[in-house]
C-alpha cells in the first residue's frame, strides 16, 4: 500500500516519501487563542490528527513528529486584553486550555509538540536578520517588511501574488513599504500597547507579525524542511506563501515538501460569520451531542472539499455510529480487545485521506459483524470485533466500549450517573427510601431508567 496524497504546490496527488522514515515532519497552523474555537477551526485538528494516526501506523508512532502551534500573540489577542482588562497571559492560557480539552473531545490526540510563539521570539528576530542581511528585508516606520518581489518564485503555492483587495482598490500603500504585497515581519509597538506584547528587536520595540511565527516555530522545533504542512485553505494566501518567502529566503531551503489544505465547512448552506449569527462553537456542540459524533460528521466528507454543516448530518453521524457501536455491541464477547488491522480502512486513507469510503468500510465491517453475530459464529466474530476496533482507531472514532456509547458517550457524565446510581443503592440499604427515590425520579426527569437487578443496578437513556 501506497500513502498518495494532494499536495497544494504540485496541484496534484503524490506518493509520500519522506526526508527520513525514522523521523516524519508534521506542522500544522493552530489556533490564535483568544476565544472559543467553532467548529470550522475544528476540521484541520481533526483531519491532520486523521493524517498523523495513518502516518503512525505506516512508519511507527515514535518516527511522526506533530508540531501544532499556539499563537499567543497577536492584534486580535491584544485587542482582547484591552477589552476586557485581563492580562494576555491569562487569555492565552485559558483559550488554549479550552482548545485543547474541546479537541480532545473529538479524539484530537494531542500533538508531539505544542510550541507558542512567544517562546520563539528570538528565532523570529533571527529570521528577520538573516533576511535583511540577504536583501530580503528593509525597515520602514512601522516596522520590518519582506520585500515580495526580491524573491522569484514569490506566489507559487497559491498562484497569487498579492490581496486582490490591496492591488485592486486603492487603498493607501502604507508610507513606507516598497510594495502593497510588502508584508511584516515585525511591527513596532503602538501608543498604549501592552508591554505583555513588546520585545527589543534590533530594529526597535515591537511584536512578530503572524507569519513570522510559524517560519521560527518550523525551524526550531523541526527543522529547515519539513515533509508536511498543513492547515485550512484560506491559509494558503497569504500566510503560507509568506511563511515560504520568509523561511525559504532567509535558509535557502525547501520549507515543505507536500502542502495540504482542508476545505471550508459552511453553516446550512451559508457561510459562518459573526454577523450572520450561524457560528456554532465546538465547546457548546459537545453539549449536545458525543464528541464522537462530531467527528464522523467532520470526516464524512472528503477533506479537500467544502463541508456543509447541517442538523441532518449530525443526525445522519449519529445514526451511523448507533449501528456501527450496536454491530459491535453484539460481537463484544469477552476477552482482551486485539486490534488487528486486517480490513480496508486505511487502504481507503492512503489515497489521499479517502474518508468518506474509509467509513463506508466501517459500515462493512458492522455488516460483517451482524452477520457474524447471527450465525453465532464465535471466531468471526472474535475476529470481526478487533477488527472494528483497529479500524475505529484508524479514524479516531469507537474509542468507547459499547457500554459507555449507550449510556450517552460522555465519560464525566457516565461516572456522575454511575454515582447516582450507587447512592440510591446505598440509601436503600440503609432504607431510605425517601432518598432512593428522590434519586430514581430526579434521573428519571433526565431521560434515565434504572433497572434493578440480581447483579445490582444498570441504568439506560431512554
Ligand atoms: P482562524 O482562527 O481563523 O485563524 O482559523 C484557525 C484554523 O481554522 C485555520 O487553519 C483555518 O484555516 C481554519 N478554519 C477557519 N474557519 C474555517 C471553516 N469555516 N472551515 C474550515 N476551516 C476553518
Ligand atoms: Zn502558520
Amino acid at each position: 500500500m501506497t500513502l498518495r496524497l494532494y499536495d497544494t504546490m504540485a496541484r496534484e496527488k503524490r506518493v509520500f516519501e519522506p526526508q527520513d522514515p525514522a523521523r516524519v515532519t508534521l506542522y500544522v497552523c493552530g489556533p490564535t487563542v483568544y476565544n472559543y474555537a467553532h467548529i470550522g477551526n475544528a476540521r484541520p485538528p481533526v483531519v491532520f490528527d486523521t493524517l498523523r494516526r495513518l502516518l503512525g501506523h505506516i512508519y511507527g508512532p515514535d518516527a511522526v513528529v506533530y508540531a501544532r502551534n499556539i499563537t499567543d500573540v497577536e492584534d486580535k489577542i491584544i485587542a482582547r486584553s484591552n477589552e476586557t482588562g485581563e492580562s494576555i497571559a491569562d487569555i492565552t492560557k485559558k483559550y488554549a486550555d479550552i482548545y485543547n480539552a474541546d479537541m480532545a473531545s473529538l479524539g484530537v490526540r494531542a500533538p508531539d509538540i505544542e510550541p507558542w510563539a512567544t517562546q520563539h521570539i528570538d528565532g523570529m528576530i533571527k529570521i528577520g536578520e538573516s533576511l535583511e542581511r540577504k536583501g530580503y528585508a528593509y525597515v520602514t516606520k512601522d516596522g520590518l517588511y519582506f520585500q515580495v518581489d526580491q524573491m522569484d518564485d514569490y506566489g507559487k503555492l497559491s498562484g497569487r501574488k498579492q490581496d486582490d483587495n490591496e492591488a485592486g482598490a486603492r487603498v493607501a500603500v502604507d508610507e513606507g513599504k516598497r510594495s502593497p504585497a510588502d508584508f511584516a515581519i515585525w511591527k513596532f509597538a503602538k501608543e498604549g500597547e501592552p508591554d505583555e506584547a513588546i520585545w527589543d528587536s534590533p530594529w526597535g520595540r515591537g511584536r512578530p507579525g503572524w507569519h513570522i511565527e510559524c517560519s521560527a516555530m518550523i525551524k526550531a522545533e523541526l527543522g529547515d524542511t519539513i515533509d508536511i504542512h498543513g492547515g485550512g485553505i484560506d491559509l494558503t494566501f497569504p500566510h503560507h506563501e509568506n511563511e515560504i518567502a520568509q523561511s525559504e529566503c532567509a535558509h535557502g531551503e525547501t520549507l515543505a515538501n507536500y502542502w495540504m489544505h482542508n476545505g471550508f465547512l459552511d453553516m446550512e448552506g451559508e457561510k459562518m460569520s459573526k454577523s450572520l449569527g450561524n457560528v456554532k462553537l465546538v465547546h457548546d456542540l459537545v453539549k449536545d451531542w458525543p464528541g464522537e459524533v462530531l467527528r464522523y460528521a467532520l470526516l464524512s466528507g472528503h477533506y479537500r472539499a467544502p463541508l456543509d454543516w447541517t442538523r441532518g448530518l449530525l443526525e445522519q453521524s449519529k445514526t451511523s455510529l448507533d449501528r456501527i457501536y450496536g454491530a459491535l455491541r453484539r460481537v463484544w464477547g469477552e476477552g482482551e480487545v486485539k486490534p488487528d488491522d486486517r480490513h480496508g480502512v486505511r487502504e481507503k486513507l492512503m489515497d489521499d485521506l479517502n474518508t468518506p469510503l474509509a467509513l463506508a468500510e466501517l459500515h462493512a465491517l458492522a455488516s460483517e459483524a451482524n452477520k457474524a453475530a447471527d450465525e453465532k459464529n464465535e471466531a468471526a466474530m472474535l475476529a470481526v470485533r478487533n477488527m472494528l476496533v483497529d479500524a475505529g482507531e484508524a479514524l479516531g472514532l469507537l474509542s468507547m466500549t459499547p457500554t459507555e456509547w449507550e449510556h450517552g458517550g460522555d465519560a464525566d457524565e457516565t461516572a456522575r450517573i454511575d454515582a447516582l446510581v450507587q447512592a440510591r443503592l446505598d440509601a436503600r440499604k440503609n432504607k431510605d427510601w425517601a432518598e432512593a427515590d428522590r434519586i430514581r425520579d430526579t434521573l428519571k426527569a433526565e431521560g434515565i431508567e434504572i433497572m434493578d437487578g440480581a447483579g445490582g443496578s444498570t441504568w439506560r437513556r431512554v
